[in-house]
């Protein structure tokens, strides 16, 4: 029995499908800022399958991803937006469908933001994000679902062309559920991501060489930086079962950090008997960046939303605040007491 708890959204899948059944199609693909692994690997999965159908594709994104990404096929070929703004903005005037995946607010996208009410593509999304879905012609939206790369992988089963599925893609579609789901530790009960995986073990690909690049490849100033992190920048707050790290631009300066190397920290602290909130704060050049995690039904969407405008799922979300680091840890402490009931509710 396949279980689901919410059901999915579709609106207008089949004119998304029937767009794509003849080749030859102009396509870009976009995906969020800071691009994670199931950004970059539906991106580059869905990008394969429509390439090896005859379709001509770019992939775009608005910011670097982390290194341990760059090895998946095409990486080499992605457009950043903030390196080549007039080079990306031409591929997505010449788009006649553009495919955005693994987000559904626009702001995600930055300042290509701006652009898109200009663009005269039609738009499909493929995401598993809860909330917003305006701005797009076609959407296929399934919050249960473990990763935007599950999801591709039904889209393309829709489309009839899993058949133009290469080892090369499955590989990206995997590195997006396998990431996404923290190793299949968590949004992944259901037997469809599963089966889904299967199939992608079944087309050749090595997962203990994948798991390699992704997770055996940081430097020893990452690890260094991650022992200190929860050496000297964690602090619990047993009462609100709570825990959290910061980080400041000094602090990751003294270890070399490069982009990526904070990736999973977060996670950390859930580790810790009793704790099913976790907050992470990371000093940019011009915001704090927040992350938060949670167990269960703690729900650090709706709490990322109301600290600080920010948005993603139930249990991991996202966000970045204007004020100092300081400040922002104030404002973070100072809205706990009015959570502490929802924190302390037995799961
Ligand atoms: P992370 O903490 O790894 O950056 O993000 C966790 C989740 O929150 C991801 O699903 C990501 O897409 C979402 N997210 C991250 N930053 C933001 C943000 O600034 N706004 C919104 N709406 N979602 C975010
Ligand atoms: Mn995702």
């Amino acid at each position: 029995m396949i279980q689901k708890g919410i059901p999915e959204f579709r609106k207008d899948i089949d004119r998304a499908i029937e767009f794509l059944h003849s080749p030859g199609r102009h396509i870009a693909l976009i995906t969020h800022v800071n691009p994670d692994g199931d950004a970059i690997g539906s991106s580059l999965g869905l990008l394969r399958v429509l390439e090896n159908f005859g379709h001509t594709c770019t992939a775009i994104v608005p910011n670097d991803f982390p290194r341990c990404l760059k090895w998946m096929a095409g990486a080499d070929r992605v457009l950043r937006y903030d390196l080549q703004p007039g080079r990306t903005l031409d591929k997505l005037k010449e788009a006649e469908m553009i495919i955005a995946l693994d987000f559904n607010e626009i702001g995600r996208i930055k300042r290509l933001a701006d652009e898109w009410h200009n663009l005269q593509a039609f738009r499909l999304l493929i995401d598993h994000h809860p909330g917003i879905q305006a701005h797009f012609d076609s959407v296929l939206s399934d919050q249960s679902a473990s990763s935007t790369a599950e999801l591709v992988y039904r889209f393309i089963t829709e489309c009839s062309l899993l058949d133009r599925m290469d080892r090369e893609a499955a590989e990206c579609l995997f590195s997006g559920i396998m990431t996404d789901t923290g190793c299949f530790s968590y949004n992944s009960s259901s037997p469809l991501t599963w089966r889904i995986v299967a199939e992608l073990i079944a087309m050749g690909i090595d997962k203990d060489a994948i798991y390699h690049q992704i997770y055996d490849n940081y430097s020893a100033g990452r690890m260094r930086l991650l022992g200190f992190t929860l050496h000297e920048r964690m602090e619990v707050l047993p009462e609100y079962r709570t825990a959290y790290l910061w980080l400041s631009t000094n602090d990751l300066q003294r270890f070399g950090f490069v982009s990526g190397d904070s990736e999973g920290f977060v996670n950390y602290p859930l580790s810790i008997e009793g704790i099913r909130f976790s907050a992470f704060f990371v000093e940019k050049e011009d915001h704090i960046k927040v992350s938060f995690r949670s167990k269960g039904k703690v729900d650090v969407n709706q709490m990322m939303r109301r600290i600080f405008q920010g948005g993603g799922h139930v249990n991991a979300s996202g966000g970045e605040c204007n004020e100092s680091l300081g400040e922002t840890i104030s404002r973070f402490r100072a809205a706990l007491p009015g959570y502490k009931a929802e924190l302390n509710h037995e799961a």
